[in-house]
C-alpha cells in the first residue's frame, strides 16, 4: 500500500494546481517544495509567485501610476506636485501580496487536504520519492503516481556571472532598493520589457541589447513595430541586432561591450539585467538512471499527454518546454489529475494566451499571418485602432490597434492580437471564441456593452467581415 495516490514535486501554478485537482478528484495528494522565503519560511506558489508574475506585476502597477500622476493626470485637472517614489514602500507592497498570495496556497492545500512537505524531493524510481531537508530526517515515500513540475530558472550569459550586485536576473531585478540612474538589459524579450519599463518610468535611463534584428519575434510582426515605436516613444532606448561580447567591471558598475554588423560598441550603466531566457530545473529532481530523459534544452522527455517514459510519472509546465507561461503550467496540472483519476484530460495549446504587461499591453492567441502565410492557409483580417473606440477616448487610452485573423474559406477564428489597453483582459474573449471554434462572424454578431474597451475587439471582428462600424474608410 502506497502512503499517497499522487505525490506532485513542486509548487509553482502546474504542481499546486495539480495537487488541488487530485485531490479535488478523491486522490490523497502530496506536495514537495524547496522554496523557503528569506526568514527561511516555507514559500508554495513557486516561481509565478515568488519571483514572476505576481511581484513583476505589482512593480509594473506601482510604476505605471507613478508615471500616471507624474506625466497624465493634468489633463484630467488634476495637479499634485512634487511627485515622488518611495521605493522601500513600494518593495514592501509587493513583498505583502507575495506573502498574502504563497499563505493562500498553503491554505488551500489545508482545506484540500494535501499534505505539504517542504523540502526537496527526488524520484528514485516509478512510485519512489525521497524528500530531504534541513529541518527532518530524509525520508522515502511512496505514491501509485508521481508528477514532475519543477519549473525553470533564468539562463546566464558565459562571462557574465549573476552577483545580484552589479549583474541581476530577473529576481534580483525585482528587488531593486533605489532605482538605477542608468540601467542595461540583455534581452529585448518579456523580461526585458516588462522590468525595463518599471525601472524607466521610476526615472532610470534603459538601455536594452537585443540580438535580434527584430523584437519580440513570436509576436504578430504589425504588433511588433508598434510596439518598438511605442516603447522607444517613451524613452525605452532599445538596440537591436547587438552581440554582447563581454561584461567588465566599471568604477560604477559596469562596462557592457557589443557587436554590432557596423562596429564594436559599448556602453556604462550602473546595473545590467541578463534577461535571455530561462532553462528547465531538473536540479537533483530524479536519480540518474531511474529512465526520466531529458531532450533538447534539458526539458523532461514527455508524450503528448504530460506522460514521461517512466510508469505513473508525469511531468508538466516550465520543465516540460513548450510556453513557459503560468497558465498553461496550471492547465497540463489539470489535465494530468483528470488522466491520473479517469484517464482523460485535455489542454488546448492552440488557444494559450500570450501577454505582455507593459504599457500599452500586449497580447495574442492562434496563428500570426506569418505563420499561415507559411502555411499556405488562406485567412483574412479585420483591424481596428483604440483611437476610434468612445471608452478608449474616455480613459486616455487610444494607443494600439486588436487584429483577428479569421480563416479564408470558414470564417474560423485563427488568431487574435492586439496592443492596447487592458490588452491582457480583452484577450480572454478570443481565447474564449477560440475555444469554441466560433467564426469571426459569431464575434461580431456578439452584443457587446458599450462604452467598452472590449468594442475594439468586436470592431476588428466586423472589420473582418468588411462591415467595421466606426471605422473612416480611406
Ligand atoms: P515554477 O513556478 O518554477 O515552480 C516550480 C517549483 O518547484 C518551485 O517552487 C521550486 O522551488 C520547486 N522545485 C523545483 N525542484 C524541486 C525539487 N526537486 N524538490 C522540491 N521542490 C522543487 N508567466 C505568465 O503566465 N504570466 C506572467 O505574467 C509571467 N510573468 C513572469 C515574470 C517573471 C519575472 C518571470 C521570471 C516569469 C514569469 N512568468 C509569467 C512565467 C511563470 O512564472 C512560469 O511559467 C511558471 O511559474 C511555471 O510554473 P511551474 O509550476 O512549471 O514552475
Ligand atoms: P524571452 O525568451 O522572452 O526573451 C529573451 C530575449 O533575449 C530574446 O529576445 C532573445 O533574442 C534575447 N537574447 C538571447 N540571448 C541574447 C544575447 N546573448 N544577447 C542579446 N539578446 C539575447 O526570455 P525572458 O524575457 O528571459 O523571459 C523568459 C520567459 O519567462 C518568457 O519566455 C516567458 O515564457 C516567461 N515570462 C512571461 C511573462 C508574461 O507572460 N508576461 C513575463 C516574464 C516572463
Amino acid at each position: 500500500m502506497s502512503d499517497f495516490d499522487v505525490i506532485v514535486i513542486g509548487a509553482g501554478p502546474g504542481g499546486y494546481v495539480a495537487a488541488i485537482r487530485c485531490a479535488q478528484l478523491g486522490l490523497q495528494t502530496a506536495c514537495i517544495d524547496h522554496w523557503v522565503d528569506d526568514k527561511g519560511k516555507p514559500s508554495p506558489g513557486g516561481t509565478c509567485l515568488n519571483v514572476g508574475c505576481i511581484p513583476s506585476k505589482a512593480l509594473l502597477d506601482s510604476s505605471e501610476r507613478y508615471e500616471e500622476v507624474r506625466l497624465y493626470s493634468r489633463d484630467h485637472g488634476i495637479s499634485a506636485a512634487p511627485v515622488s517614489i518611495d521605493v522601500a514602500k513600494m518593495q514592501v507592497r509587493k513583498e505583502q501580496i507575495v506573502s498574502d498570495l504563497t499563505s493562500g496556497i498553503s491554505a488551500l492545500f489545508k482545506s484540500n487536504q494535501i499534505t505539504f512537505i517542504s523540502g526537496h524531493g527526488c524520484l528514485i524510481e516509478s512510485g519512489k520519492v525521497r524528500v530531504s531537508s534541513d529541518a527532518e530526517p530524509e525520508q522515502i515515500l511512496s505514491a501509485t503516481d508521481v508528477i514532475l513540475a519543477s519549473g525553470s530558472q533564468p539562463l546566464q550569459l558565459p562571462g557574465m556571472p549573476v552577483d545580484n550586485k552589479v549583474i541581476f536576473d530577473s529576481s534580483g531585478a525585482l528587488a531593486f532598493s533605489a532605482v538605477p540612474k542608468t540601467l542595461g538589459i540583455i534581452g529585448a524579450g518579456v523580461i526585458g520589457l516588462e522590468l525595463g519599463s518599471v525601472w524607466r518610468r521610476l526615472g532610470a535611463e534603459v538601455v536594452i541589447l537585443e540580438a535580434m534584428d527584430s523584437l519580440l519575434s513570436s509576436a504578430d510582426r504589425m504588433i511588433a513595430r508598434e510596439a518598438k515605436k511605442q516603447f522607444t516613444r517613451q524613452g525605452l532606448d532599445i538596440r537591436l541586432g547587438c552581440q554582447v561580447t563581454a561584461v567588465a567591471p566599471a568604477k560604477e558598475g559596469c562596462t557592457v561591450h557589443y557587436r554590432t554588423t557596423e562596429q564594436d560598441q559599448s556602453i556604462d550603466v550602473e546595473r545590467l539585467i541578463v534577461a535571455v531566457g530561462r532553462r528547465p530545473y531538473t536540479e537533483g529532481l530524479f536519480e540518474p538512471g531511474c529512465g526520466i530523459e531529458l531532450g533538447e534544452r534539458g526539458v523532461v522527455s514527455v508524450d503528448a499527454n504530460c506522460a514521461t517514459g517512466v510508469r505513473g510519472v508525469w511531468a508538466i509546465g516550465d520543465v516540460v518546454g513548450g510556453a513557459m507561461l503560468a497558465h498553461k503550467a496550471s492547465e497540463e496540472g489539470v489535465a494530468v489529475a483528470e488522466r491520473i483519476a479517469s484517464g482523460g484530460g485535455h489542454v488546448d495549446y492552440s488557444a494559450v494566451p500570450w501577454v505582455i504587461y507593459t504599457h500599452p499591453e500586449i497580447a495574442w492567441v492562434g496563428a500570426t499571418e506569418d505563420e499561415l502565410k507559411s502555411e499556405g492557409i488562406e485567412y483574412k483580417v479585420g483591424i481596428f485602432p483604440f483611437a476610434a473606440s468612445g471608452r478608449a477616448k474616455a480613459v486616455g487610452a487610444t494607443d494600439g490597434f486588436a487584429k483577428i485573423i479569421a480563416c479564408g474559406e470558414t470564417d474560423q477564428i485563427l488568431g487574435a492580437h492586439m496592443i492596447g489597453a487592458q490588452a491582457s483582459e480583452l484577450i480572454n474573449e478570443a481565447v474564449l471564441a477560440m475555444s469554441m471554434e466560433a467564426s469571426a462572424e459569431d464575434l461580431a454578431r456578439t452584443v457587446h456593452a458599450h462604452p467598452t474597451l472590449a468594442e475594439v475587439v468586436h470592431e476588428a471582428a466586423l472589420a473582418s467581415q468588411g462591415r467595421a462600424i466606426h471605422k473612416v474608410n480611406r
